[in-house]
């Protein structure tokens, strides 16, 4: 019985996943769903990436938290829409809830979304949204057996953002090794390895969203 109303939950959201995709692919908007641990550095990755890029694009966040609107107050001074979704309790965001989020937003003027999942390395994985891209964030104080320990996001991930590394030489963390196990899982899986407090290293992972965001918008290569 339990399984049978677990197979129509996750029916009803791949469902709406699809619609939200469709939307989204009519308006030629980006969505970027970005999945980490809580601390691994999800929200200041946005803001750092927000400074580069919000002249050029634009840019709506939708915030998933549990409780607070901590980081929502956080991204409000760059002056972009952002729509705070608080699950009270529920540890990742389902198609329904970001639908709801998606549809506050003016989707004629936007290239970029960003979804700043549920902190949960588990079933924020498992939940589609109508993102076109999961990126996984990892960061090198939580240990370099992250992808070993919770596979199916590498295997889900477009992208894996390995933030923190200023913070190596203070860790056991073995950069071999968590690159061969995210390997392992999903050969192709681009690596960024990323820390917020060295701007240079961010240019990667930069790069790879504005080619992204041109891919999906037509927006032109500026000279
Ligand atoms: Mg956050
Ligand atoms: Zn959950």
């Amino acid at each position: 019985m339990e399984i049978k109303v677990m197979k129509k939950v996750m029916q009803a959201n791949i469902e709406k996943a699809t619609e939200i995709r469709d939307l989204l692919n009519r308006k030629n908007i980006l969505m970027v769903n970005l999945i980490g641990s809580p601390g691994a550095g999800k929200t200041l990755l946005i803001e750092k990436t927000l400074v580069r890029l919000k002249e050029k694009y634009n840019i709506a966040t939708i915030e998933g938290d549990i409780a607070s609107n901590k980081d929502a107050l956080r991204l409000q001074k760059y002056r972009i829409p952002v729509v705070l979704i608080n699950t009270y309790g529920s540890c990742h965001l389902d198609s329904a809830t970001v639908e709801k989020a998606i549809l506050e937003l003016d989707l004629d003027s936007l290239d970029l979304i960003f979804v700043e999942n549920v902190g949960n390395l588990v079933c924020p994985a498992e939940f589609d949204i109508g993102e076109d891209i999961k990126v996984a964030v990892a960061s090198t104080a939580e240990g370099d057996d992250k992808p070993e320990k919770y596979p199916l996001l590498f295997r889900e991930a477009g992208l894996v953002l390995l933030n923190k590394v200023d913070l190596i030489p203070y860790t056991n963390f073995d950069i071999k090794i968590f690159n061969s196990s995210v390997r392992k899982l999903n050969g192709l899986l681009p690596i960024y390895e990323v820390s917020c407090v060295d701007e240079n290293s961010l240019e990667g992972w930069i790069d790879w969203l504005e080619e992204s965001i041109r891919n999906k918008t037509g927006i032109a290569v500026p000279i």
